[in-house]
């Protein structure tokens, strides 16, 4: 088992053109200048291999690949009304989905610790046949269904802190036991999905857990959940691998949301996972989602690399009383499903 953590990226993330638009080819560019300039913070690059179609039929069926890519090939356009595509978003998608897909195999295989999949477009919008919200392919729920298809993992945990509703990622693992996934967002916000009540279907009740957020949550609001309702959920679930849909548009700069989250809160829900993960021997890799802002987006990202990579502190002595009603409520809620949580 190597420690050294690994950066997934691939050139063609820059090629994926969408006009005037916040999700942008910059917003790579941006973070790869921060990282640069920080020697990338001890994490190995490495380009990501565009992905097997049959692992993106796991997913997405081939009749909704095959319209992606016959719409790429004919001069692109919009999908939806946010959703746009060029001639090279195909490529870009497939390597998008690629990466998240690399990433698992590193993990699994013991050859990164933990790991970051930073590409566009984004995912966790898209449905099985529906691209939206900016998003094609749904890279963290293909890269999961590969977990649980070809490696054989029983469990695997998606938390998304991205300040929307990953409606898509929520969607495709609705009715599965085998995939925990938690999103923390915004509502009212994009795209109006992930009321605290849709908590999964079939087998897959309990095993979909939203968190909603008012405007202006803040820093404190994100860690707590992440400390006192995430946190206690995984040691409940156990999960084999344990994934981050990371987007940064919950950041106080952002121009799409209000949760005036600071680089520090993301720092410290990443380092609040990493210890998670660790207490757990369960695997952390991140795919990045949104985040539009693009020096809060850059600087965000490093310091979430940072606290995958740097020795973790003490934690802090966690007081339990002080917890913000939202939290509570929560707490209060899940205990159903995860007594765990009482
Ligand atoms: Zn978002």
């Amino acid at each position: 088992m190597t420690s050294t953590p690994v950066w997934l990226e691939h050139p063609s993330s820059l090629l994926h053109e969408t006009g005037p638009h916040p999700e942008q080819p910059a917003r790579i560019t941006a973070i790869e200048h921060e990282l640069a300039a920080r020697d990338w913070l001890g994490f190995e690059r490495m380009t990501s291999p565009a992905i097997d179609r049959a692992v993106l039929t796991a997913v997405h069926p081939e009749a909704y690949v095959a319209s992606i890519e016959r719409v790429c090939a004919t001069g692109g356009g919009f999908l939806d009304a946010d959703t746009v595509v060029s001639p090279q978003s195909f490529e870009a998608a497939l390597h998008a989905a690629g990466g998240a897909v690399r990433m698992v195999d590193l993990l699994l295989d013991g050859e990164a610790p933990r790991a970051f999949s930073a590409h566009r477009p984004p995912g966790h919008h898209a449905q099985t046949s529906r691209a939206m919200g900016f998003c094609l392919f749904n890279n963290v729920a293909v890269a999961a269904q590969y977990a649980l298809d070809r490696r054989g993992l029983d469990r695997v945990m998606i938390v998304d802190w991205d300040v929307h509703h990953g409606n898509g990622t929520n969607d495709i693992f609705h009715a599965s036991d085998r995939v925990l996934f938690v999103s923390i967002h915004q509502s009212p916000l994009y795209p109006g999905t992930g009321p605290a009540g849709d908590v999964g279907s079939g087998e897959g009740r309990g095993f979909t857990v939203n968190l909603p957020v008012p405007p202006g949550a803040g820093d404190r609001l994100f860690c707590s959940l992440v400390d006192q309702v995430v946190a206690p959920l995984a040691r409940s679930f156990s999960p084999q691998l344990m994934l981050i849909s990371a987007g940064y548009d919950a950041h106080r700069d952002d121009p799409l949301a209000e949760c005036e989250l600071t680089d520090d809160g993301f720092a410290a829900m990443a380092r609040s996972l990493r210890r998670t993960s660790e207490a757990l021997d369960a695997p952390l890799g991140c795919v990045l989602e949104g985040g539009y802002a693009l020096g809060a987006l850059a600087r965000s990202v490093a310091a979430t690399l940072a606290a995958l990579n740097e020795p973790l502190p003490a934690p802090e002595p966690d007081d339990g009383g002080d917890a913000p009603l939202i939290v509570r409520y929560a707490r209060e809620r899940l205990a159903q499903s995860w007594p765990a949580l009482a």
